[in-house]
């Protein structure tokens, strides 16, 4: 039988060969040490993963250890911060060993993907629940922030939205796709890339104003940022990037899951339209494609219009835990 103390140090204490060290004292202690670059703010959030909830009971436990961390790089992603380490507090039914050696493969190679180093965390029996809070850092001023989206910014999303919810949807049998569809839109959902290099190079370049990343559904994330900044848009519907599994399916379905859908984790920010050719170069740099999708305006509300310029009254909400 595994015990807990060494399950932390076979699981999730690395040999100091393996991905990135910075911090200035790890796991073993009662708190970390992490010596934070001169003149840095500190970017800090936790997101936490319920089984049942978040994903479905049996899920993998690779792509489990995957998620957990990508959703919070996502939230640094959508600050613009560096990311530099993460605390893992983990509930877990039993100490069982394919599983911890999934899940952690899962998370490190995610971790040393980002230079994001595990320093510390907590480790309790219960049912599966899995809590990370990670650390990054941004240059004073530099975060992009909710509350700072201007009448006549550009509203841009990386990447597509869309095949995550169509896969959770067809998960759930609530419509049909071929296996190969399935598997595709699938791994949007179960292994969501966080635009990170994007989110920096908006940040470092000041080239966007405000950003969230989408994970709740575009309209309800983007009207976030719209109530924290004190202004409304219109969002072009048909300028949504569909994810390709998604771009095969009907127009409603199509509106409504790259409007509404969920667990994108794509970036949605809003920047001054001077910076267009600025923002091209910096998607170019990092290999994340940018779309222009809407216009922040003075008239608060979100309107949504069709390719056509037609307004359109579409019951869209986002996700909410306790709606
Ligand atoms: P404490 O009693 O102070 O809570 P623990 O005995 O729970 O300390 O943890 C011992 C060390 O192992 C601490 O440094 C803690 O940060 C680390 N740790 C515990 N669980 C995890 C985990 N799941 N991942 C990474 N580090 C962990
Ligand atoms: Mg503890």
């Amino acid at each position: 039988m595994l015990s807990e103390f060494d399950l932390i140090k076979q699981y999730f204490v690395r040999p100091a060969t393996a991905g990135t060290h910075r911090a200035a004292l790890g796991i073993g202690d009662d708190c970390a040490l992490l010596a934070p670059a001169p003149g840095m703010q500190t970017a800090i959030s936790s997101d936490m993963l319920v089984e049942g909830r978040h994903f479905f009971a049996g899920e993998d436990a690779r792509r489990l250890g995957h998620k957990s961390l990508a959703v919070n790089l996502s939230d640094l992603a959508a600050m613009g911060a560096r990311p530099v380490g993460f605390t893992l507090a983990l509930a877990l039914p039993a100490a069982e060993r394919d599983w911890l050696a999934g899940f952690a493969g899962g998370l490190f190679a995610l971790a040393d993907a980002h230079g994001c180093e595990l320093v510390g965390g907590d480790t309790t029996r219960g049912p599966l629940n899995i809590c990370i809070t990670i650390f990054g850092e941004v240059a004073p001023g530099h975060a992009l922030r909710r509350d700072a989206a201007r009448p006549g910014d550009d509203i841009w999303v990386s990447g597509t939205l869309g095949d995550a919810r169509l896969g959770l949807a067809a998960l759930r049998q609530e419509l049909v796709l071929e296996d190969a569809a399935l598997d595709d839109a699938a791994q949007r959902l179960y292994l969501p890339t966080p635009r990170v290099a994007l989110g920096m190079l908006l940040a470092e370049g000041r080239l966007a104003r405000a950003a969230i990343d989408i994970s709740d559904g575009l309209v309800g994330d983007l009207g976030h940022i719209l109530e924290r900044s004190g202004v409304g848009a219109t969002l072009d519907i048909d300028a949504l990037p569909a994810g390709p599994v998604l771009a095969r399916q009907a127009l409603a379905v199509r509106r409504a899951f790259t409007a509404a859908g969920g667990d994108d984790y794509e970036l949605c920010f809003t920047a001054a339209p001077e910076r267009r050719e600025a923002i091209v170069q910096a998607s170019a740099a990092c290999g994340t494609a940018v779309t222009r999708v809407g216009r922040i305006e003075a008239q608060a509300g979100l309107r949504l219009v069709d390719g056509g310029g037609a307004p359109l009254a579409l019951a869209l909400a986002g996700f909410d835990h306790f709606g």
